[in-house]
């Protein structure tokens, strides 16, 4: 028998849809309530035994540190025990829905909360628009393919059954993947490396710093990840050198108020005493080189007949990061953009993508997608910067979220989150170990109450 929420693949085409949604993290759950305001009928699949998908702190770490043995069972999260939110909650949180701050057991009200706060407010989320009947579970998908119908064959394996117990298929008229893309490391080449002695991980697989006691660490990378876990591991490491893009040529930068933390230019090479070489000539004797050095797409279930490709981490060809011009609507990706706020991003892509899979909001033909995305491309390739920058909207994601609230007729962001996103950047540029405490926002925290008050009466 077919579930509910599900066609045969002989049902005719029409309204309202049948749409698979991969992964119950923020993506995948603002899809699902937009998808069913929509009228459609939603299935969501999730890997884990609990929604949340990020946020669902694993103290687990994988069998390789690095995260290139494809053979290995994978942790989806990459969540360290210390980690508190980079953006305040007045920022973070979906549109309609603010994160305010609640109180009740083991809450924490703080503007830029730890990971379980932003875990029980996805939660509070999924209970107050009643999502859970729609979500299954244990359930991974392992395979995606269009079928003859023009239609979508979604394979799946319910843990619950067991591993040897197979597989089930079902048939959906849509899908919309939200699998998250902070899972699959991605790690720097350093010459040398192979037969340098010491220990290397990537910060997927970093959750507390006791481990680092008396070693000297080198740390890659100067993304948030990498700011976050220098400092925590200085608390217990000898050492820590940070090896950043940003930093060219000239000696190694000691930080102010340490006498064991240095920022360095890039490596240069490992040598197999255990030295490594930066780029601006100085060079250490380390224990340790931690890659904080981001993630890969993957999309392991998608069988697309190469439709869809990953090619130095650009998906494409996609719309607006949303379509594939030839599959549009009925394969959609929501989340890709990177350097953005995921959460209200999210959900007015998800808008857009349910409103298009009812015909209420109309597409651009295959062309004209395909003219877009060439554009866009060429712009990227002008400004000098490689592929793997096309999902990264540091310069115009309001600019974007704005756009999709325009093709579903909605009005754009609220300023103050514009302007408060743009004075916590400011802040944590200048004081990157006090900007969750000390801020100077207060008027534009006054405005997003104001709002929030409006909603929530
Ligand atoms: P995920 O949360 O990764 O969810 C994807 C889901 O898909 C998972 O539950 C997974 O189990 C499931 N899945 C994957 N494959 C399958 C399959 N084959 N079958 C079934 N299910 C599958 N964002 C902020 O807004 N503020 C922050 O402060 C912030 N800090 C961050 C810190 C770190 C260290 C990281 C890694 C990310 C941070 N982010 C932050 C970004 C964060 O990832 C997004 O906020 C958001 O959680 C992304 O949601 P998602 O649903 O796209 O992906």
């Amino acid at each position: 028998m077919l579930p509910q929420g599900c066609l045969s693949s002989a049902s005719p085409p029409g309204f309202p849809r049948s749409v698979a949604v991969i992964g119950a993290g923020a993506a995948g759950l603002v899809a699902a309530r937009e998808l069913r305001r929509e009228g459609h009928r939603v299935v969501v699949f999730e890997r884990l035994g609990q929604i949340g998908g990020t946020w669902v702190y694993d103290r687990k770490t994988e069998s390789d540190p690095l995260g290139l043995d494809s053979s290995r069972e994978i942790v989806h999260s990459s969540l360290y025990e210390s980690l508190r939110t980079n953006l305040p909650r007045e920022v973070m949180g979906f549109l309609d829905y603010p994160f305010v701050a609640r109180s009740g057991e083991g809450r924490d009200p703080r503007r830029f909360p730890g990971h379980r706060e932003v875990l029980r407010y996805l939660e509070d989320f999924a209970r107050d628009f009643d999502l859970c009947g729609m979500i299954r579970l244990e359930t991974e998908v392992l395979r995606v393919e269009r079928n003859h119908f023009g239609r979508w064959t979604v394979r799946f394996r319910q843990a619950a059954l067991g591993i040897g117990a197979g597989y089930s298929e079902e048939v959906y008229d849509g899908v919309v993947v939200c699998n998250g893309h902070y899972t699959e490391p991605r790690i720097a080449v350093i010459p040398g490396i192979d037969s340098w002695p010491g220990k290397q991980m990537h910060s997927h697989s970093y959750r507390v710093p006791e481990p680092f006691l008396d070693q000297v660490v080198v740390v890659i990378g100067s993304s948030a990840s990498a700011v976050d876990i220098s400092r925590d591991v200085l608390e217990f490491a000898k050492e820590v050198h940070v090896a950043s893009r940003t930093q060219v040529g000239g000696a190694p930068v000691r930080q102010p108020g340490y006498d064991n933390f240095w920022v360095h230019s890039m490596i240069a090479r490992a040598e197999e005493d255990g030295t490594v070489i930066f780029q601006d000539g100085s060079s250490v004797r380390a224990d340790v080189i931690l890659h904080c050095t981001g993630y890969k797409y993957h999309f392991p279930f998608l069988e697309t007949e190469e439709l869809v490709t990953v090619e130095d981490n650009r998906v494409g060809p996609l719309y607006k990061h949303v379509f594939l011009p030839s599959l549009a609507p009925w394969l959609s990706f929501v989340g890709l953009p990177w350097k953005v706020v995921p959460f209200p991003l999210c959900e007015l892509q998800s808008k857009w993508v349910a409103a298009a899979l009812s015909g209420r909001v109309n597409l651009p033909d295959e062309d004209e997608m395909m003219e877009d995305i060439k554009a866009s491309y060429e712009e990227i390739e002008a400004a000098g910067w490689p592929k793997r920058y096309t999902h990264n909207l540091s310069d115009c994601q309001f600019q974007y979220d704005d756009w999709l609230a325009a093709q579903c007729g909605l009005p754009p962001v609220e300023e103050w989150r514009k302007q408060m996103y743009e004075a916590v950047w400011k802040n944590k540029r200048v004081n990157p170990e006090t900007y969750r405490d000390e801020w100077d926002d207060d008027h534009l925290v006054a405005m997003a109450r104001v709002d929030f008050d409006g909603q929530l009466t």
